[in-house]
């Protein structure tokens, strides 16, 4: 333990000794927030606090599975497994499953992701006979999920005549109806939307103080990673829990503070020293991150803001290159220049593509940085926008998972009632829904008793309900015993999904079957996780919740060397040695949409400065002159954060005249005055498939290392198979576990299974049929 507390600086240390008693870190990007808090778990663990009664809240779950890896790695992973890491969103929603028959849920309840929540919206808007250009689902749901964080309950609602005047101004005065209809339609279903496992986690500590006092006593010592982005709900929780035992220890930049349009409240951090008693605020100065050219220029973006907290961030590490600025005629110039400077810097400073992130203001941008990547076959990946859990044929499947486990759940059974088609139309779900509104019961249960209402349904459809009913109650009883992988593959095949994809011969029709097959290989990866780690079954319940509270920033499951492209919001706490922030043009970065007020200007100010500072070594910003949007060809200005930074950090690639728009001009970039169009001839042409994957497309199959299959009849599903290669010795990577060492080979076949010591987490034995290893 001393080891790594001496690897602290003092100021470092400081808090990781202070063990007791309200505190705060508020420190700049890069100066060891996120390590302090990891190190002071620890510490408190080798003091002899039990892991049982520390509670840390991340940003990602992503984070929280780091963290917890270092902390295991200093005081062993049999004492750090008990630690309750997560989102809010994760701890929360497994304290509302042990507490909901309080509530009135169920324990099963389901998670509403947006599509359903959206879907759900759409429904009632229809019921009531509104109008959608004027009650648009998705202005209802932000507006709903603005309410539930800030604690405004449908009650709430209909006794503040401020609130109704302003829907009534927007012209939406049912706008109250729509919330408590929704609120009844996800109660019935027996699901919980994302806002509401903050705000039914804050009704129960209020309702219940039994409650209350068992999590209090619980969780003794309470730490908070990016303390500025939390909002109304969360900190209430966060307050409530800690209120007994004060040991509550939060880290956090007002400068980064960049989700206030989701309802963070940058006073949670500005006034935590009135909230509590006593507190000790400690500061970070020193920043290990990045070079000094960039944190010093970041410090120059920041000073231009009015409300912010005086902090000084310095480092010493070495100057480091100037940032790199640069201009394009238009957006796919800008994807060429960030294509090639990539390629080029692979080829002189023998970088990899993970060192690489390309950020953007918004995921509509991504589209002509895939383009020129494509082009240049350099592998990426695009974190956020359409996940794979959304894709149609994952959700189709999911939907039915999710009716296994609870079958009130509306929108999952609406999605797949009728789909593959099995002749239940809409007039028959319309009766259906009429009932269960009638009964107050939902629309399941109304089927398992079709025989005894009267519906006037033909027994033809009576027939199709009731096999529906008795194919999801067959399921229900496989899943008994049966673990996550096992109900899937057999889901799939029985509700004749599989069957219904494989009519489709096109490449789309391909694709979909491989995502599904994709989806089990994940479930399959899971299952075999949780009985390594935990000795469990590997549950589809388990996995389920996985699935819903996954943050975009977890799906990054593969090891592969990509180029990283994300949005500058979800890049937040991250770190990448060369940064490209691509489209820093006015109305884009500062956006269109945040300049009116000074605080909304102030907030796109602090978005530049994380984007600056996840930079180590290398920054470069770019912009176009001209790009697409909304379709049309927009000319554009470079953004006036460009000019914010002293010049003396900064280095031109192109010239920084503005009058360019009017002369002829030849578009320098990396090349200089090289002929380009040579340079592009020169590169041998490709015969390979490119080496990229979005989300929209399938996995290309032939990974240069992927393993290739070696069993004929392995279940379907299983395509990263095992050959032969594989000896001990080798240096392996895998999904979850990360590097390894192969020790020993045992088995034959399907069977055959390595014994592999990983780095992180000791020594696994993984059957290779599953496991997704690559040789490194
Ligand atoms: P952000 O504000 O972006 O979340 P942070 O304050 O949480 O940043 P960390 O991510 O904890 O900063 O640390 C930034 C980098 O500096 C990491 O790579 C970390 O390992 C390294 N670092 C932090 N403290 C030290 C130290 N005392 N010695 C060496 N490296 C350090
Ligand atoms: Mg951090």
């Amino acid at each position: 333990m001393q080891q790594y507390i001496s690897q602290l600086n003092e100021a470092q240390r400081e808090p990781v000794l202070q063990k007791d008693g309200p505190m705060i870190i508020i420190a700049g990007a890069g100066s060891g927030k996120t390590r302090v808090l990891t190190i002071r778990i620890a510490y408190l663990m080798h003091q002899g606090i039990d892991a049982f009664n520390i509670l840390s809240l991340t940003f990602t779950n992503k984070a929280a599975r780091e963290m917890k890896n270092r902390i295991s790695d200093i005081v062993g992973s049999s004492e750090a497994k008990n630690l309750w890491m997560g989102t809010f969103h994760s701890i929360f929603a497994r304290i509302l499953r042990s507490e909901a028959d309080k509530l009135g849920y169920p324990s099963n309840f389901t998670i509403y992701d947006s599509q359903d929540s959206l879907r759900a919206i759409s429904g009632i808007i229809k019921e009531m006979q509104l109008d959608r250009d004027v009650y648009k689902p998705k202005q209802i749901l932000s507006r709903i999920s603005t309410f539930k964080n800030s604690l405004i309950t449908v009650k709430a609602y209909f006794n503040d005549p401020d609130l109704q005047e302003a829907d009534a101004m927007s012209k939406k005065p049912r706008m109250g109806e729509i919330y408590q209809n929704y609120v009844d339609r996800c109660f019935k279903s027996g699901a919980m939307d994302f806002d509401d496992l903050l705000l039914k986690t804050n009704e129960l500590l209020t309702r219940f103080p039994e409650v209350l006092a068992k999590y209090q006593n619980r969780f003794r010592y309470i730490l908070v990673d990016e303390y500025q982005d939390t909002n109304h709900s969360q900190y209430l929780i966060v307050r409530a829990l800690s209120d007994k035992f004060q040991n509550i220890c939060v880290v956090g930049d007002d400068a980064q503070s960049i989700y206030a349009f989701r309802g963070a409240n940058i006073n949670n951090i500005l006034n935590f020293q009135k909230d509590y008693q006593g507190v000790k605020t400690f500061r970070l100065e020193q920043n290990y991150r990045s070079s000094r050219n960039i944190v010093e220029a970041a410090n120059t973006i920041i000073d231009k803001n009015k409300t912010k907290l005086d902090k000084v961030v310095w480092t010493a590490n070495e100057f480091g290159p100037k940032i790199k600025v640069h201009r394009s005629l238009t957006d796919a110039e800008e994807g060429r220049f960030v294509a090639s400077t990539i390629f080029e810097q692979k080829m002189q400073n023998q970088m990899t593509n993970g060192q690489f992130a390309i950020l953007y203001r918004t995921n509509a941008q991504s589209r002509a940085m895939e383009d020129a990547l494509r082009k240049r076959d350099i592998p990426y990946r695009i974190y956020g926008g359409l996940s794979f859990y959304q894709r149609k044929e994952i959700k189709d499947v999911l939907c039915y998972l999710r009716l296994v486990i609870n079958p009130k759940d509306e929108e999952a059974l609406m999605r797949v009632i009728n789909y593959p088609a099995r002749g239940i139309g809409d007039t028959t779900v319309e009766k259906l829904t009429v009932a269960a509104n009638h009964y107050k019961r939902s629309i399941f249960e109304v089927m398992q008793n079709i025989d005894r209402i009267d519906l006037k349904l033909n027994s033809g459809t009576k027939q199709k309900l009731n096999d529906f009913v008795t194919m999801i109650q067959s399921f229900q009883v496989i899943n008994e015993n049966q673990d996550a992988f096992y109900i899937t593959d057999h889901v799939s095949k029985k509700t004749g999904l599989v069957q219904e994809l494989k009519k489709d011969a096109t490449p789309e029709g391909m694709a979909k079957i491989q995502n599904i097959e994709e989806l089990l290989n994940g479930i399959k990866d899971f299952t075999e996780g949780q009985r390594e780690i935990d000795g469990a079954r590997g549950s589809l319940a388990e996995f389920m919740e996985d699935v819903a509270l996954a943050t975009d920033l977890d799906k990054d499951t593969s090891d592969e060397d990509r180029v990283a492209l994300m949005t500058i919001h979800l890049a937040k706490g991250l770190e990448f040695p060369h940064v490209f922030v691509v489209g820093m043009e006015e109305d884009l970065f500062p956006s269109a949409m945040s300049m009116s007020t000074r605080s909304e200007l102030e907030e796109e100010r602090r978005l530049f400065y994380v984007a600056l500072t996840r930079a180590e070594h290398q920054a470069y910003l770019t912009y176009a002159q001209s790009r697409y949007r909304w379709g049309k060809l927009t000319d554009s200005e470079p953004s006036r954060f460009i000019e914010e930074i002293d010049g003396q950090f900064l280095e031109y690639l192109t010239p920084a005249e503005s009058n360019y728009r009017f002369k002829p001009m030849i578009d320098k970039d990396v090349f200089g005055d090289v002929d380009k169009s040579k340079l592009r001839l020169a590169k041998p042409l490709s015969t390979t498939p490119p080496k990229y994957i979005t989300d929209n497309q399938p996995k290309p199959e032939a990974q240069i290392r992927k393993l290739k299959p070696v069993s004929a009849n392995a279940p379907s599903g299983a395509a990263n198979l095992f050959d032969n290669k594989l000896t001990a010795g080798n240096i392996v990577m895998h999904e979850r576990f990360g590097r390894g060492q192969v020790i020993n080979l045992e088995g034959v076949g399907a069977d055959k299974k390595a014994e592999i010591k990983f780095e992180v987490g000791g020594i696994k034995k993984l059957l290779l049929r599953f496991a997704k290893l690559d040789i490194i």
